[in-house]
């Protein structure tokens, strides 16, 4: 069986090739497709579903698309879906995570979670899976690996944050690794 993951992140590609070897899983760019796929959605399972039916509807293949937020406590859920921009749509990691810090400079309640959708379109029917890694915002930032929000993001039952964690001890436990790990299961059962 070949599979579709609609994303230009060769890291999250190799993971999950890694993970189902049984399966032939192409990127956007092996298959063709170079332009940039609109998320305009307004939940996490929106955008996913949006990118996953963009590819479905072009390519007329099966594929799966992820989305993932930040959702803090404090903030009422927010940045959430509009994690990647909320500094605006020109700000960099370092401009979302000092926002941050920002935002909760007088909050003592730094609670907060990733959460990962991925939408998966098998023979036109949609299929979900969710993964949530919950933790704190940090007062400051703390170590040098990862993207985004990890170095101000300790996950519960650690003591330190993503950014000083080895990429395989967070795949273990982080957002992502979860929901890739219900699809996967889903995958073998094909
Ligand atoms: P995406 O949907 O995976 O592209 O994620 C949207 C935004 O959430 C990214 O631009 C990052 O700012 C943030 N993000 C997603 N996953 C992670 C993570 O594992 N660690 C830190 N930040 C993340």
């Amino acid at each position: 069986m070949s599979l579709i993951f609609a994303t230009n992140n060769l890291h999250k590609l190799a993971e999950i090739r890694s993970a189902v070897p049984q399966l032939s899983i192409q990127g956007l760019s092996e298959s063709g497709v170079n332009e940039d796929i609109p998320e305009t959605g307004t939940t996490l399972q929106e955008n996913a579903r949006q990118k996953a039916r963009h590819i479905y509807d072009k390519l007329g293949e099966n594929c799966f698309a992820d989305d993932t937020g930040l959702e803090v406590s404090a903030l009422n859920g927010a940045p959430g879906v509009y994690s990647a921009r909320y500094a605006g749509p020109d700000g960099n990691f370092e401009d979302n995570n000092r926002k941050l810090l920002g935002a909760l400079k007088e909050s003592v309640n730094r609670k907060a979670q990733f959460r990962t959708v991925i939408c998966l379109i098998q023979d036109g029917n949609e299929h979900y899976f969710e993964g949530i890694c919950p933790g704190d915002i940090l007062e400051e930032y703390a170590g040098s690996k990862g993207f985004g929000y990890d170095p101000i993001f300790k996950p519960y039952g650690f003591k330190e944050s993503f950014a000083e964690m080895s990429m395989e001890t967070k795949n273990e436990i982080s957002h992502r690794g979860l929901a890739v790990k219900k699809l996967i299961s889903f995958l073998n059962t094909l």
